[in-house]
């Protein structure tokens, strides 16, 4: 977890590689929603999404059921976007109950909010496979294109200045209770998330400590 721009995307895309499990987020299932012509599903979160809100949480919570049940999701996975509310922690909980699974850890990336202006600001994201690169500290090879699959790239709707404020508001609101929960029960691990991308890559794995390690 951590506020809108901190690098979860960035950062769990590579780890999910590395630990051989999927990454798992919420945004970006609810992106290619939107981006499929039709979709109940896109229609439906469309006006959450464009104003920076949050989607309902029990429409979340058949969302993210429906993906963990999935058989690629059984040796584990990485959440990223969601629980966002203490609602959708209770409903994480009742789903990985169901499932015989609870959760190793969360680990919080932290930048100062300035950082996270100038991260969103530069972002730029794959409209097809949804990898995240930046104008600057993370340039795609070829302008505009992805590296990973040679799709197109965009600048995210919601990447504009008055709806980050709304999603930074949103994060503080509804989103630091969640850690203050993950605190109490001892699986938060606080990282600092500025700096070079493998920098803090290599200070999850640290925070992911004996977990990457258990076979
Ligand atoms: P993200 O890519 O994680 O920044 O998510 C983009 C947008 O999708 C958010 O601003 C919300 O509108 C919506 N969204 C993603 N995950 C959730 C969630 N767990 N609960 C509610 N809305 C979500």
């Amino acid at each position: 977890m951590g506020p809108p721009g901190v690098g979860k995307g960035t950062q769990a895309e590579q780890m999910q590689q590395q630990l051989g499990v999927p990454h798992v987020s919420t945004g970006n299932i609810l992106r290619a929603a939107m981006g499929d012509v039709g979709s109940p599903l896109g229609e439906k979160v469309r006006r959450f999404v464009e104003s920076g809100g949050l989607v309902p949480d029990a429409l979340m919570g058949d969302l993210i059921a429906e993906r963990l049940e999935r058989n690629d999701a059984k040796a584990g996975f990485i959440l990223d976007g969601f629980p966002r509310t203490l609602e959708q922690v209770s409903i994480l909980e009742d789903v990985l109950s169901r499932l015989g699974l609870a959760v190793d850890r969360v680990l919080m990336l932290v930048v100062p909010d300035a950082e996270i202006v100038r991260r969103l600001s530069g972002r730029r994201t794959c409209g097809s496979c949804g990898a995240v690169f930046h104008l600057e500290s993370r340039p795609p090879v070829v302008p505009g294109v992805c590296d990973v699959c040679g799709e197109a790239l965009v600048q995210r709707p919601d990447d504009n200045e008055a709806v980050i404020r709304n999603r930074l508001k949103v994060y503080t609101d509804q989103t630091l209770p969640v850690a203050d929960a993950y605190r109490a029960k001892g699986v938060l691990v606080e990282i600092d998330g500025s700096g070079e991308v493998e920098d803090v890559r290599a200070r999850l794995n640290a925070g992911l400590g004996r977990v990457v390690g258990r076979s």
